[in-house]
């Protein structure tokens, strides 16, 4: 059942044709077999997995299961889960067991869906290809040399090698749709304050937002059906009715306006990608949409804004990590202040360290008006950008990324290099809208490339649905990479 969509499994545990405990296995033993070489998991707990397998076949069997009941999915390991080790994939939180469950966490258990285990992720979700990760690299399906995205590269890894059939991830500058793309897999980053971020370890609290990964549209709506809805322990959760995010997957794209940013498709971007975007724009108009230019002239300013903002909010957000109330300590320490330094000095890796430093430096007395306060007028601006493209057009396309997966190491010892992944994400985060990536063919070295489709506030809906219906028309999102097929 390992190339089945949500649907298929549904109806496939609605009938009894299968079982939630057989899927499980199904998949357990997936994971055994593959994840040594990809690391796409830190943890699994098979009897935990089982039990809740279990309870999902006693819901089916009585008569009270919903459409994802059964259904088993990865957790980014940045979601704490009661009982499940939840390290975020810091030596920090090593051996941190969560008390409590996300909000997210807590709604797919709602679901009665199965969690087979916590993926891999660069440490703190700081990081554009998963080499930050305490627990070492994941490794891209489709080429084990290839890095597969971060910094949500466990989930998306997951799911292109068929080890889970959809899983969480998180947002803050691009980490559900960088990966998405280089490995070939379709992702939805929601509007702000539209998932709770309740329980989800705090990066960079105003631009982070959660969202499904899965191999095709219809199944990250039918996930977000699960993981959206108010929450009242997240101050920034947004209180609106509950939407069915399947409703708009059938509707024609006849008309549909798609702006095409013009700064998204100048220097920077490689060959390959601009080839397999442009032909899927042309499929796309074949489909009945016209495409319009649009400028976002503040988004080239997107990579520095941002690398502001998000290191001063998380240097804010990791001061709790003190060797005090929960995680690593250091064994051996002098005073109190050296306790601090011992246990953040070990705790943390370089790249977590560097924002650290970096926060701290933009929000100081005296720097913080030319640094923090100059970048969130920026980000403004940013969001004005898009404001004004949404009254040429409907939704807004372009590549997700500027180039395709890249070699382990490639980028290691140039961390701008590496912030320039998520040239084209960022301001999406920075104007709190949603966004999307969807697989639209491959490289000369069969590595994915991925689309970009970015909607207006509360758009996810539709955005899904203009994704659903390119992927009716092709089949990238159904390619199953040769090493794991
Ligand atoms: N790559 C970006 C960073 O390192 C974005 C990460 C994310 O979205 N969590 O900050």
């Amino acid at each position: 059942m390992i190339n089945e969509g949500l649907k298929q499994l549904s109806a496939a545990l609605a009938a009894r044709r299968i079982s939630s405990e057989e899927l499980a296995r199904e998949y357990l033993a997936r994971i055994d077999q593959l994840n040594p070489q990809i690391n796409a998991f830190i943890t699994v707990n098979p009897d935990a997995t089982m039990q809740e397998a279990k309870t999902a076949d006693a819901m089916l069997a009585a008569g009270t299961a919903g459409p994802l009941t059964g259904i088993p999915l990865a957790h980014k390991d940045i979601f704490c889960m009661d009982g499940w080790r939840t390290t975020c994939a810091s030596r920090m939180l090593e051996n941190f067991v969560a008390p409590y469950d996300a909000h997210v966490v807590g709604l797919c258990r709602q679901a009665g869906m199965v969690c087979l285990g916590k993926t891999n992720m660069d440490e703190f979700a700081m990081g554009s290809s998963n080499e930050t990760s305490w627990f070492g690299p994941v490794r891209n399906p489709w080429d084990m040399q290839a890095v597969p995205g971060g910094s949500s590269g466990g989930s998306a890894a997951a799911v292109a090698a068929r080890l889970a059939p959809v899983a969480t991830g998180t947002d803050t500058g691009g980490s559900i749709r960088q990966p998405a793309a280089m490995t070939g897999i379709t992702g939805l980053k929601p509007t702000y304050g539209v998932v709770s971020r309740y329980g989800m370890i705090a990066f960079a609290s105003s631009l982070d937002q959660a969202g499904p990964m899965a191999r095709s549209a219809e199944d990250c709506a039918m996930l977000m059906n699960a993981m959206a809805g108010f929450d009242a322990r997240d101050s920034t959760s947004l209180e609106r009715e509950r939407e069915d995010y399947t409703r708009d997957l059938g509707q024609p794209l006849a008309g549909l306006r798609i702006g095409l940013p013009k700064e998204f498709f100048a220097a920077g971007l490689s060959g390959d990608v601009a080839r397999a975007v442009d032909e899927a724009l042309a499929e796309y108009r074949r489909l009945g949409a016209v495409t319009v230019e649009v400028s976002l002239p503040s988004s080239a300013l997107s990579i520095p804004v941002y690398y502001v903002l998000a290191p001063a909010e998380a240097s804010a957000n990791l001061s709790r990590f003190d060797g005090v109330r929960y995680g690593h300590r250091a064994a051996e320490y002098g005073d109190l202040t050296d306790m601090y330094q011992k246990t953040r000095a070990e705790g943390f890796g370089a790249e977590v360290k560097r924002r650290i430093m970096i926060g701290t430096y933009v929000l100081s007395h005296g720097y913080y008006d030319a640094y923090y306060i100059k970048a969130q007028k920026i980000r403004r601006l940013i969001a004005e950008d898009f404001a004004k493209a949404f009254a040429e057009c409907d939704v807004i396309m372009g590549p997700t990324a500027p180039e395709t997966a890249f070699d382990l190491g490639a980028k290691n010892s140039d961390p701008v290099a590496m912030y320039l992944s998520d040239i084209y994400t960022i301001a999406v985060n920075l104007a709190g809208l949603p966004g999307m990536s969807i697989p639209c063919g491959f490289d000369s070295r069969q590595r994915p490339v991925g689309l970009q489709l970015i909607g207006n506030y509360f758009g996810e809906a539709r955005l899904l649905g203009i994704a659903h219906q390119y992927q009716l028309a092709t089949d990238w999102h159904q390619r199953v990479p040769a090493a794991v097929a």
